[in-house]
């Protein structure tokens, strides 16, 4: 086949990934857009397959096997509450499959000239950190990892540890044919440099260092596209690095983290001690308090987070929050960005749940309201509630913004016991006057607030 035609279709290809990301903004059209970028990758793949003079057709056939067999089932069979370091160690493949591109390409001697060998090298060492950087982060959220790792001088061995590694790419940058051993010393170096770089990083910021490596390996993948001089990963790298980067700073702003503070100064297991001691006591409340107290109030807005995704108790939720607009009472879901273990975790789930998306509001757009409101529910959720991010100047987690709960004028916490949140931190909400704390499963404790709910319509 033609080469013309080859980049015609890898053209139309990039046309149908941007769209398709584009659809993926909104709830609404996110299902279709990650459909029409999978037939666009599909697409690529097979266009590939026509280039002219290509070989090892065979081997390649058998990866795409293997690979595709390996991701259908995982797609398939993964948990919702494991999709983070799902998503971690895909990209870490992704990031890995482009080192492993611009190390054969090096150890073929095809790299040529300086422009093309410095590209190779930039994407080879960013495709190595992304590699090895996700498998830590899958390693500590799958919980094989158990602990943040912290070496003595941490800042100065990054930085030593990266001037060494920029050192031996520069090494095989002005080689007319670098050695085995330096390439595979590089290599070493760079894997080296992003195990150490997310060893210390923990609590809250992994999503953020989940989306930094992601962006990583959209920014290798499009690197080495130009050693290829490939049209597809150029920009489907492209496109994934600057998504990836627009999303680590959309998570870090609403964490309120600079990305150099989640990188450089990470909420460690030490840190998540610090903060002022919390006063007062925590409060039980029974289902049928809730329920009569939601039941005859005018406004009731619900806060999910992560305890309802592993409850799965989302369907109970609609059903108590339909119930309870039959009543007359107003209803309104409320989502902090990282409520849950990913970006959009809770709109996932809801929108499953069958919740119109009309009655689900973001942070900014519903904080203001929270001292209008009768009662703030919070089923599961406990990081993104905690009032001591605004007034608690010590605490790890100050200056994350937070959704304004303890300004309702009752709160309920919907949760099995004393456990903390993801960050380690103690809640100052639970102890608040406001505060009343309904213990048990979310789905077991929604269930019974739903018969009392019934009871006290009949
Ligand atoms: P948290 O992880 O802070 O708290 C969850 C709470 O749910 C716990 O306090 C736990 O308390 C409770 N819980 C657990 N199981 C159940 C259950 N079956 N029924 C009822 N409650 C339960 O959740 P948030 O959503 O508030 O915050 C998310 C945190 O995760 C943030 O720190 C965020 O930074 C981090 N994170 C976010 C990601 C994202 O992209 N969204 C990705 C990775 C991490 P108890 O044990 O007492 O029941």
């Amino acid at each position: 086949m033609a080469n013309w035609f080859i980049n015609a279709s890898y053209f139309v290809v990039a046309v149908v990934f941007i769209i398709g990301l584009k659809a993926m903004s909104s709830p609404v059209t996110a299902r279709k857009g990650i459909v029409w970028a999978g037939y666009a990758m599909v697409a690529a793949t097979v266009v590939t397959f026509f280039t002219p003079g290509l070989g090892n057709v065979g081997l390649m056939v058998l990866a795409i096997v293997a690979g595709g067999s390996v991701a259908w089932w995982s797609g398939k069979t993964v948990k919702m509450t494991d999709m983070p370091q799902m998503v971690a160690i895909y990209n870490g493949m992704g990031g890995g499959a482009a080192a492993a591109i611009a190390a054969l390409e090096f150890a073929r001697g095809e790299v040529h000239g300086p422009v093309v060998a410095t590209l190779a090298v930039a994407g080879a060492l960013i495709g190595s950190i992304a590699f090895s950087g996700s498998c830590i982060a899958y390693a500590k959220l799958q919980g094989i990892m158990k602990n943040a790792f912290r070496l003595p001088q941490q800042n100065l061995v990054n930085i030593v540890m990266a001037a060494l590694t920029a050192l031996l790419g520069l090494v095989i940058i002005i080689s007319d044919v670098p050695s085995s051993a330096m390439i595979i010393l590089f290599f070493v170096f760079a894997l080296a440099l992003g195990v150490i770089l997310t060893c210390p990083i923990g609590g809250a910021d992994m999503p953020v260092v989940i989306s930094l490596l992601n962006a990583f390996t959209g920014l290798a993948v499009g690197l080495e596209g130009y050693v290829l001089a490939n049209p597809a990963l150029i920009v489907a790298g492209t496109v994934v690095g600057a998504a990836g980067t627009l999303l680590t700073q959309l998570m870090a702003k609403a964490m309120n983290r600079p990305i150099t503070n989640v990188i450089f100064t990470p909420i460690s297991g030490a840190a998540a001690g610090e903060g002022e001691a919390i006063e007062g006591t925590m409060k039980e409340f029974s289902a049928l308090d809730a329920a009569s107290v939601m039941r005859y109030a005018s406004k009731v807005v619900i806060v999910p987070g992560y305890g309802m995704a592993v409850a799965g108790a989302q369907h109970k939720v609609w059903e108590m929050a339909q119930l309870l607009e039959e009543g007359g009472v107003e209803v309104a879901f409320a989502i902090h960005p990282v409520a849950g273990r990913m970006p959009g975790h809770m709109n996932v789930l809801l929108a499953e749940a069958g919740v119109p998306y009309d009655k689900i509001f973001d942070l900014e757009e519903i904080n203001a309201e929270f001292p209008q409101v009768d009662v703030a529910l919070v089923i599961g959720a406990n990081d993104v509630v905690n009032p001591v991010a605004r007034t608690d100047k010590t605490s790890p987690i100050y200056g994350m913004p937070i959704l304004n709960v303890d300004m309702a004028h009752n709160v309920i916490v919907v949760k099995r016991g004393k456990g903390a949140g993801y960050s380690g931190i103690e809640n100052a909400l639970f102890y608040k006057d406001n505060c009343r704390m309904l213990y048990g499963s979310a789905q077991e404790a929604i269930g019974e607030v739903i018969t009392h709910v019934k009871a006290l319509e009949s």
